[in-house]
């Protein structure tokens, strides 16, 4: 099986993961996509909801799609959060099965990975999507590091660049502005039901 392997924070998944994911899963030919909700945060800032309610979200947003799962390795408790220490335990879940790893351009732009090397020894192809406002050259520098044998296995998704980040959809939130159709229907109700960030704007509770 060719499984993709899509891992965030998801605080909250929105309409550019789903997008992203399933032109991964197109261009790639990928048989199914994980989503892999991540507990420690080694890259940003705390998740703001808890990993109940990321999950949650995340399987209402991937509910109408049957090439898609979530994957809850990494919220282990003995997880940690590390890419590199993510797939071999993957590995020994999936046997047989080859992985694609799919991210935004921003996660391998902006952030120092842990054993990058390692990561990409357990992967078949390394995929990145385009994220606006992320230089050309600052991904290049980092690929450009990496031994050619493994160069090799990443590649660029050709997909347009999307708006949407899960700040932005906090942000407009904090605001007591409606997230409505930025998310899918069924994270925008999870939303409102448990009023997760902090909402508490009548006009978006009706
Ligand atoms: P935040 O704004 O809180 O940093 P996020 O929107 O980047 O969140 P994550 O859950 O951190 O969401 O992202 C999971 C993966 O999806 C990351 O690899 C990220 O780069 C990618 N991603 C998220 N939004 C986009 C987007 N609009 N375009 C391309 N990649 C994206």
């Amino acid at each position: 099986m060719k499984l993709g392997i899509f891992g965030g924070t998801f605080d909250p998944i929105h309409n550019a993961h789903l997008f992203l994911a399933e032109s991964a899963r197109l261009m790639e030919n990928l048989d199914r996509i994980l989503f892999v909700p991540t507990k420690l945060q080694h890259y940003r800032n705390s998740a703001i909801e808890s990993a109940e309610h990321r999950c949650a979200m995340v399987l209402g947003a991937i509910e109408s799609n049957p090439a898609f799962a979530l994957e809850d390795s990494d919220l282990r408790p003995d997880a940690t959060g590390f890419t590199a220490d993510l797939l071999p335990r993957l590995h020994a879940k999936y046997p047989g099965s080859t992985f694609t790893f799919i991210i935004g351009a921003d996660s391998l732009a902006n952030s120092t990975w842990e054993r990058f090397p390692d990561v990409l020894e357990n992967l078949e192809r390394f995929v990145i999507a385009p994220r606006p406002g992320v230089r050309a050259e600052a991904l290049q520098r980092v690929i450009s590091a990496v031994p050619k044998h493994l160069r090799e296995r990443i590649a660029t998704l050709n997909m347009p660049e999307l708006p949407e980040s899960a700040t932005l959809i906090r942000t407009l939130l904090s605001q007591g502005r409606s997230v409505r159709y930025l998310v899918p229907e069924a994270v925008w109700q999870y939303i409102v039901a448990h009023r997760l960030y902090g909402i508490t704007a009548e006009p978006l509770l009706r």
